[in-house]
């Protein structure tokens, strides 16, 4: 069972190409050299990651695994692989979001750039990224948070044809140094949406004014400011309406990553909790022989497997888009809202069982407690996100169709099909296959069997028209029941991928019943449910199937993770 979770000093990454696999050992390395005691105390005391980036500057990192095979010069190591993009996140979010968080902005500050028609802006890009830069994505303004149609960045026409940039943006990742910064804004005295603009600015140009770190960390999340920087026509990404699909766009590409660093933290944290608390002893006895902490583990353990299960078969989603096969457009923003919670979920349980451990200066956990806050807040936060879940939900319960079969993917493909999504709107038209295929198969599990009569009876509440309605309040709630069904789904395809046993398969899906009766119960209480939404809820709301053999034998895969991985000093 343990090969189910990075083990980064093991594993080979042998799944993919000889220099990826390097590329992705040498980042383990550099991090298990330098040590835990720099990682943890360059966190405490807020040191910025200079030695990281000149790192990954050094090996080409960042240049190998986000420029796409058609701007690569020839190079047969670059594309733009999901797979292998995932794949760092995860190892990156291992060992902090602070390391994760500048490869998470460089992909989105190069996301517009590879979705425009400038060619010099994307070879300029190209070079810049093989030289060692960083980008950043100047999308955040202070006073517009989600809103930004509201945009107070604004270009001026200078009368040669070109436009001097005014405005700040705020909450930018890299936007102390990026040289590839693409700047989201509007052009003054055009209204709506044909005024929208992306353009390329660089941190060093001297009209580029960083004003502050808006936030007392490692990383460097700035406020900068523009005063009358000049962009040329070979300045501009987008324009008009296009200009806000790349924006768009942009956030479904880079708000993947969010699932794989929670995945990486977490996996983290659970090692370090699991090595201390089995060898720990009080009153004669290991701690987890304590029923609830056992308890806790399992299910720290089984969400953790289940989060990264449901993540790496979206990958196949991504891998495979095309314009008429969007399904990741779904599975993105479950792993964004609902990946990144079970996150905290996880960490939660971990920190309430290593207690004080949770506090100390040279472990990891206080760090996972302290960051895994922030990954359901960047890229849209969960209200937003399941506010976009919903838009599917009538496809995927009430109408589903013929859909092509998606395999696994590890190939060393170009995802090129990212950069040219289209037109960000019609997601209520995309299609899905069959919802309950995945759950018939494991129909002799019986949570598998329990949960999928509650899905039944959750799709018969939409059938009936009952399912929505105005209070967005409510709706939430809604949402986070449909999108259950969903997370299970995948959760089902990739545990046949695997081969993961059956003791897991069940004990995810007792797990998946908790939460549902829950989110039932939840709804149950808003004071805008409507009597039928009461009333079906009212119904709901099950007890697991129980199976404490089962249960005891997910616990001894916990157990055999005690001192599996320690971080080198
Ligand atoms: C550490 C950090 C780093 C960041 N890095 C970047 C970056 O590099 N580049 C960048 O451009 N941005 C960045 N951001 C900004 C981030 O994307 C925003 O926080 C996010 O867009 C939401 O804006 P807000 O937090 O101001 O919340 P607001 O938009 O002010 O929202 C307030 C509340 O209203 C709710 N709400 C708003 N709109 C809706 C809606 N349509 N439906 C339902 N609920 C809604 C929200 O859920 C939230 O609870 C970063 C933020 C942080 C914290």
């Amino acid at each position: 069972m343990t090969d189910l979770l990075l083990d980064p000093v093991r594993w080979d990454f042998g799944q993919f190409d000889d220099r990826t696999a390097k590329l992705l050992r040498a980042t383990v390395d550099w991090f298990e050299k330098r040590g835990k005691a720099t990682l943890t105390s360059d966190y405490h005391r807020k040191v910025y990651y200079h030695d990281f980036l000149d790192f990954a500057a050094r090996e080409k990192l960042f240049a190998t695994l986000l420029t796409p095979a058609a701007h690569a010069g020839g190079n047969p190591d670059k594309r733009w692989d999901t797979a292998r993009v995932a794949a760092l996140s995860e190892i990156l979010g291992f060992y902090g979001l602070n390391y994760w968080y500048p490869w998470q902005v460089t992909v989105l500050g190069l996301a517009p750039v590879w979705q425009s028609d400038n060619e010099s802006a994307k070879a300029d890009a190209a070079a810049a990224l093989e030289a060692g830069a960083v980008a950043a994505f100047g999308l955040s303004e202070k006073e517009h948070g989600a809103d930004i149609y509201s945009t107070d960045m604004v270009l001026r026409p200078d009368g040669n044809g070109g436009y001097l940039a005014t405005g700040s943006k705020y909450y930018i990742g890299n936007g102390n140094c990026a040289e590839i910064v693409s700047v989201f804004g509007r052009i003054e005295g055009v209204d709506g949406a044909d005024g929208y603009v992306f353009f390329r600015a660089d941190a060093n140009h001297p009209n580029y004014r960083v004003v502050k770190n808006i936030v007392p960390s490692q990383m460097y999340v700035a406020e900068f400011a523009l005063e009358d920087y000049p962009v040329g026509d070979e300045d501009i990404l987008h324009r008009g309406a296009a200009a806000f699909s790349a924006a768009l766009n942009t956030v479904n590409i880079g708000k993947f990553n969010l699932c794989f660093g929670g995945v990486g933290l977490a996996t983290h944290a659970l090692y370090e909790s699991i090595t201390h608390t089995h060898r720990r002893i009080l009153f004669g006895r290991p701690v987890t022989d304590f029923p609830h902490i056992r308890s806790g583990f399992v299910e720290a353990y089984t969400r953790l497997i289940a989060m990264r299960l449901f993540s790496s078969r979206a990958i196949d989603y991504f891998r495979s888009a095309t314009p008429d096969d969007c399904r990741y457009l779904l599975f993105n923003p479950v792993t964004k809202m609902k990946v990144t919670t079970e996150a905290q979920r996880v960490v939660t349980v971990l920190a309430d069982i290593v207690a004080a451990k949770g506090f100390e200066a040279d472990t990891f956990v206080p760090i996972a407690k302290v960051d895994v806050d922030g990954l359901p807040k960047l890229e849209g936060t969960v209200a937003v996100n399941l506010a976009l879940i919903l838009k599917f939900m009538p496809n995927y319960l009430l109408a589903p169709t013929e859909v092509p079969a998606i395999g696994t993917r590890e190939d060393a493909a170009d995802d090129e099909f990212l950069f040219r999504q289209g037109e960000a709107r019609g997601l209520s038209k995309v299609r899905f296959g069959q919802w309950r295929d995945a759950y018939r198969q494991r129909a002799d599990l019986p949570n598998v069997a329990l949960f999928t009569s509650l899905a039944e009876s959750f799709a018969g509440l939409a059938e009936s028209g009952d399912a929505t309605g105005a209070d967005m309040d409510v709706q939430l709630t809604i949402g986070e029941l449909f999108t259950l069904i969903v997370y299970g789904g995948l959760i089902l395809e990739q545990a046949e991928v695997v081969g993961l046993d059956d003791d897991l398969v069940d004990g995810i899906f007792e797990t998946l019943i908790r939460d549902f009766s829950a989110e039932a119960v939840t709804l149950l209480g808003k004071a805008g449910a409507s009597d039928a939404q009461v009333r079906w809820a009212d119904e709901v709301v099950a007890r697991p199937v129980i199976d404490a053999a089962r249960t005891d034998r997910v616990w001894q895969a916990v157990a055999e993770l005690c001192g599996r991985y320690e971080m080198a000093d």
